[in-house]
């Protein structure tokens, strides 16, 4: 098959592109680097089967015609991660919203599959571990930016199933868990690259609240397998999927963990959410997927 990956250039989606090519897939990436990287596929480049194009996915006429030359797309552009929405409020919804809207449009057209990635944050504050596809989504107030990413990833899910259910278009919502792997950063927040960096480099690692906060996290080898595998089952249209990890760990426990591993003598700061997010960040306890489906 011949994927089109649009935000190809970042952490999931240069996974994918990889395990696509090594299956002897074609791959065709779009990405506007805004938080990918070319670091990030150099290696890919020149092989049988890959290209790329340094552009936004808010470039209808380029997005139509990469759309139309691809059989499947996965769309993974997008502002990403809790720091980023609470930093650049204004793009995270417009790049989330508007984003997917584009590519779902002009696949529309062309009739393609379209896996749309959303988040396990749309569970919210939800205590309803682990979460299910159809369990409620509980989210915060509107003043709270942090929420605004959730919402924009539910509206995307919305979005794709109307898309389904009212123009036949052939899609998967893709909920993923906490993804670790190399080349990972943790320039937008992820825990697991900052708490190495911190141990590696003998700095305080910061644990935010209390740490006894849970998560649960996915190889993301594993993540791109388990993509690779639903765009191939025909059961999967018009569904939504937790890819993810029951395994959960608390984040104090990971800090540890992690300090252990790197021989570190850093030691484990706790910082108060309010000064590591300044708008209001309120942690979810728990979060870990039901993959019973
Ligand atoms: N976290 C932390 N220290 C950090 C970065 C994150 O304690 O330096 C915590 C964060 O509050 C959350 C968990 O680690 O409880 C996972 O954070 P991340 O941003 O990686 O993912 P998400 O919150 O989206 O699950």
């Amino acid at each position: 098959m011949k994927a089109l990956l649009t935000g190809g250039a970042g952490f999931v989606g240069s996974h994918l592109a990889e395990a696509l090519l090594a299956q002897g897939h074609s791959v065709l990436v779009i990405d506007d680097l805004s938080t990918g990287s070319m670091d990030n596929i150099v290696h890919l480049k020149g092989r049988a089967g890959f290209e790329y194009v340094i552009d936004s996915v808010m470039n209808e006429p380029l997005v139509a015609e990469l759309v139309d030359r691809a059989d499947v797309v996965f769309h993974l552009a997008a502002a990403v991660g809790a720091k980023l929405t609470v930093e650049a409020p204004v793009r995270t919804i417009e790049t989330n919203v508007h984003g997917t809207e584009v590519v779902l449009t002009h696949a529309s057209k062309k009739g393609r599959l379209v896996v749309v990635f959303s988040t396990s944050e749309v569970y919210g504050k939800s205590t309803d571990v682990p979460f299910h596809e159809d369990s409620d989504l509980v989210l915060g107030p509107t003043p709270k930016h942090r929420w605004a990413y959730a919402c924009s990833k539910a509206i995307d899910e919305f979005l794709a199933l109307a898309y389904y259910r009212e123009k036949k278009l052939p899609v998967i919502v893709a909920r993923l868990f906490n993804t670790v792997g190399p080349r990972q950063t943790g320039r937008y927040g992820m825990v697991i690259p900052n708490f190495i960096r911190q141990a590696l480099t003998g700095e305080p690692i910061t644990v935010f609240g209390t740490g006894k906060q849970t998560r649960s996290f996915t190889d993301v080898s594993d993540v791109v397998g388990a993509l690779i595998k639903l765009v191939q089952e025909p059961r999967a249209v018009g569904q939504v999927f937790n890819i993810g990890n029951v395994e959960e760990i608390s984040i104090l426990d990971l800090a540890e963990r992690i300090r252990t591993m790197a021989s570190s003598r850093s030691e484990i700061e706790f910082v108060p959410y309010e000064k590591a997010y300044e708008a209001g960040f309120e942690d979810m306890a728990r979060r870990v997927p039901d993959l019973t489906k």
